[in-house]
């Protein structure tokens, strides 16, 4: 029996070698992109500028594959949050948060996580595997294709109607997105490809918690927006909170950082020349979880702004959001506002994220989905993790 290759799973110039290799014109992924991407068909009769002989070839060999969610649930700020299984024992979520003027969707990478942050509800479910490019970008075709658009538009408060219904993509859902390289990066091609997504490079963002060598390859196959988890100031501290700090500790991560936004050369990608040069908006986002009583002390504040000199960055903190035994509390406005003061007298840019979903435990660092057959252990105990920080 053949198997049927999954064309979810495949970015366009893949998509053009599979038709050349069942002996059509690569020219033709074009249009098969269309269908399936922009207009959201997964049928391949109702392709209709597709020649029959091409349809039928397509329905004996090909299939596509799309994710269907199990449940939603909808916050009273208007965020979505959806549930849906991957295959019988895992589920992951994925997050839409509908803004003025745009929408943004928080998008998984894996089932579970296996770095352990010690504040993070998907690190403490463990991990159980990497999620194929379908199942990341099937994300991106679910809420583009089919959630009711009206609710959407609903959701713009200048009451404008989208060409788009996500104009923002960002890898902050559950897993780390630069351990899942190959699948993340072919996924994201397909997010830019104007016969697919057409997002600009800067409206994607992939959050890492700091996976050197690959923050490298991505500034060489796929340069996007690069969020990075830091949360703390110095080794010490961090290695307790972020672990794989013991494996690529900051003076490296920075170091890093600097190639990353390096605009002194332009980049050439599948063919595709991105425009890096003397970019003014090529800085690295460096997201700080304020953490009540753990490194939101004014002097880690401080020592910030020593540890990121040189750095083409800007700071977001975010509020700790809550999750069941986590150990740790937010820390209060006020912590939160004199710490972001600080690094904004030092001349730095410092914005405090808005918590969204939390009433669905849709905001960061609270996605969980169900994980199930673990294949690294569960992480310390609350407790544990507490008080060994
Ligand atoms: N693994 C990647 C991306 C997913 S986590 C990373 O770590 O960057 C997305 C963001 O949510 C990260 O900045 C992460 O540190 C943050 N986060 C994790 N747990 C959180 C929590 N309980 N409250 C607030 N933010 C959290
Ligand atoms: Fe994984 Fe990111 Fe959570 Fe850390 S914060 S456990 S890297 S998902």
């Amino acid at each position: 029996m053949t198997v049927k290759t999954n064309l979810l799973d495949l970015d366009r110039f893949q998509l053009a070698e599979f038709l050349e290799g069942i002996g059509e014109s690569s020219f033709r992924a074009q249009q098969v992109f269309k269908w399936i991407h922009q207009r959201g068909i997964v049928d391949f009769g109702a392709m209709t500028d597709l020649s029959r002989s091409l349809r039928e070839k397509l329905c004996e060999l090909a299939k596509i594959n799309v994710p269907a969610f199990e449940c939603e649930s909808r916050s009273d700020d208007g965020t979505l949050k959806w549930l849906f299984p991957v295959d019988n024992a895992n589920s992951v979520e994925s997050v839409f948060i509908p803004e003025k003027g745009r929408g943004t969707l928080c998008v998984s990478s894996q089932a579970g996580c296996a770095l352990e942050c010690a504040f993070c509800a998907t690190g403490r479910e463990g991990f159980n595997r990497n999620l194929k490019v379908s199942e990341i970008i099937g994300q991106l075709w679910l809420a583009q294709n089919r959630f009711p658009e009206t609710e959407c538009r609903g959701a713009r408060l200048d009451g404008s109607i989208p060409s788009r219904t996500v104009s923002n993509v960002v890898l902050m859902g559950m897993g780390e997105p630069l351990t899942n390289y190959d699948n993340v990066v072919h996924a994201v091609r397909i997010m830019l490809d104007d016969f697919a997504y057409g997002l600009s490079r800067r409206r994607v963002t992939v959050s890492t918690s700091g996976i050197v060598p690959n923050i490298d390859r991505l500034r060489e196959d796929c340069p996007v927006s690069l969020a990075v988890s830091l949360h703390a100031p110095n080794d010490d501290l961090r290695s307790e909170i972020v672990p794989i700090n013991k494996k690529y500790p900051i003076a490296e991560l920075m170091e890093a950082c600097k190639r990353y936004t390096d605009s002194s050369q332009g980049l050439v990608v599948s063919g595709v020349k991105w425009q890096r040069r003397g970019s003014p908006r090529d800085f690295v986002t460096f997201e700080y979880i304020m953490l009540a009583g753990v490194n939101d002390q004014l002097e880690h504040a401080q020592e910030l702004i020593s540890v990121t000199r040189g750095v083409p960055c800007k700071f977001n903190l975010i509020p700790f959001n809550p999750f069941f035994e986590s150990g740790f509390n937010r820390s209060s406005e006020k912590t939160i506002r004199q710490f972001q003061k600080i690094l904004m007298d030092a001349g730095l840019v410092a914005t405090v994220r808005k918590t969204r979903g939390e009433d669905i435990a849709g905001a960061c660092g609270q996605l969980a989905g169900q994980v199930k057959d673990r294949r690294t252990p569960r992480a310390k105990s609350a407790q544990v993790v507490s008080s060994s920080i």
